[in-house]
């Protein structure tokens, strides 16, 4: 930027400092935050106002100034400059006691967010204002971050002017589903919805309808909530931008609401059933990431491991009994439960897979009282794991469910467990032969 264009803006900061610093220097410490430092124009004007202005006032702008993009969930104290775009009030109930709150929009020139004021300042700000906010802090609510202005947060109305974003946040980048990771703030995915439900929560306002549910492309499927209902149905293909991702239990989510912009997609893209199915995924690539949600695997189970076959739950809290005693309550008569706590491998890697009684009862074509019958008949109920191993072990298996990663790796509440169809169970043979000989 030249020195032309400057001008206005040394002009403005002379007007607001006066004449103790001569223009020159004043000229010379822009371009140097401009060229040097990178700073936009607001910023550096800011910077210099806050260097050169009246000291005896309170500076308006703290060291730690954030952008509203880069604000964070979960941040205690943040400082920035915005402008109001909405102010409302309304009153809440809160601890018993009746008060009013405002909410609305700020912006600045790289995003927008929501924001509350749980204690009204004596001079209210209005919509156009600007305002210098300290130690406010943000939250995550419906996937978005939310400002908070508490009993501690500082507002300050300033006399500057803010551009605002064109657009909310960012802009949307195109992303393939499979490829969704953290860094991805604002995407764009193009999907099918496989599946889609209402749900409804409790909201400050009273109950709310939101959706859940997951789209698919070819690389792969993720969770998304509507927080509002976007028309969208069952098998709709659709280009969603605007949608924001979300870390939840180390799974990346989609989260949009009626401003994100949904466009109906015509042509072909692949059904339901196919996008499902040819997503097997390869274990080795679960270990890497942080989790992921509705996954297959097909494996062979080469382990079947301690805390598998008849165990007792506390009736109470459903932990584990430990000689008959719950680590809780004690001693308690136990509920009778079966499952399989298996080591699944696919030639690429393994896990631990926890498979539900239902889905025990079905692989090994015996009910759980099919199994204490049998227990009792020997007079132990480790006898249970025996059978388990005789009828699973090295068996190929279809698993699909949720896996997390711990630093014993990952492991899959398994949703559905089916032996592999003959085709596939050739595979299978093949696979534990080659399991076999590298051994
Ligand atoms: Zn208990």
């Amino acid at each position: 930027m030249d020195k032309e264009d400057l001008s206005p803006h040394v002009d403005e900061i002379m007007e607001a400092i006066g004449d103790k610093v001569p223009r020159e220097k004043i000229s010379e410490e822009l371009e140097r935050y401009i060229d040097v430092f990178r700073l936009n124009i607001q910023t550096a004007k800011r910077t210099i106002l806050k260097k050169f202005g009246d000291l005896t006032e309170e500076p308006v702008i703290s060291a730690n100034l954030k952008k509203l993009s880069e604000i964070q969930p979960g941040e205690m104290s943040v400082n920035f400059v915005g402008k109001i775009i909405t102010v409302n009030d309304k009153e809440i109930e809160a601890r018993g006691e009746k008060k009013r709150i405002l909410y609305g929009l700020i912006g600045d020139d790289t995003g927008t967010l929501s924001y509350t004021v749980w204690d009204i300042p004596e001079k209210r700000f209005d919509r156009g204002d600007v305002i210098s906010v300290r130690n406010a802090y943000s939250k995550e609510y419906n996937g978005r971050v939310q400002l908070n202005f508490g009993s501690r947060t500082g507002i300050k109305e300033i006399d500057e002017e803010i551009e605002l974003a064109d657009i909310p946040i960012s802009t949307p980048k195109p992303a393939k589903i499979g490829e969704i990771d953290d860094d991805a703030r604002s995407v764009e995915v193009t999907g099918r919805i496989v599946s889609i439900e209402k749900k409804i929560i409790s909201g400050d306002s009273g109950p709310r309808e939101i959706f859940t549910g997951l789209i698919a492309d070819e690389t792969g499927r993720i969770r998304f909530t509507s927080w509002g209902d976007t028309r969208l149905k069952e098998d709709d293909v659709v280009c969603i931008s605007g949608a924001s991702v979300r870390f939840w239990r180390g799974m990346p989510q989609l989260n949009f609401d009626e401003r994100a912009e949904i466009t109906r997609v015509k042509g072909d893209f692949p059904d339901a059933k196919s996008l499902m199915e040819s997503q097997i995924a390869e274990i080795f690539s679960l270990n890497e990431g942080a989790g992921a949600i509705d996954v297959t695997i097909n494996g062979v189970i080469m382990q079947i491991r301690e805390g598998s076959g008849l165990i007792f739950r506390c009736p109470e809290c459903k932990r584990v009994l430990q000689k008959g005693s719950c680590r809780i309550h004690g001693k308690v008569d136990g509920v009778a439960d079966l499952r399989v706590k298996g080591v699944i491998d696919d030639g690429t890697g393994a896990l631990t897979a926890i498979i539900n009684r239902d889905l025990t009862e079905e692989l090994i074509d015996m009910t759980i009282d099919e199994c204490i019958e049998k227990a009792r008949e020997v007079m132990d109920y480790d006898s249970i794991k025996d059978i388990l191993e005789d009828r699973l072990l090295a068996q190929p298996l279809q698993l699909r469910g949720n896996v997390t990663v711990d630093e014993y790796g990952p492991m899959m509440i398994a949703q559905s467990a089916d032996r592999l169809d003959p085709d596939i169970k050739s595979e299978a043979e093949k696979l534990v032969i080659r399991l076999e000989e590298s051994e």
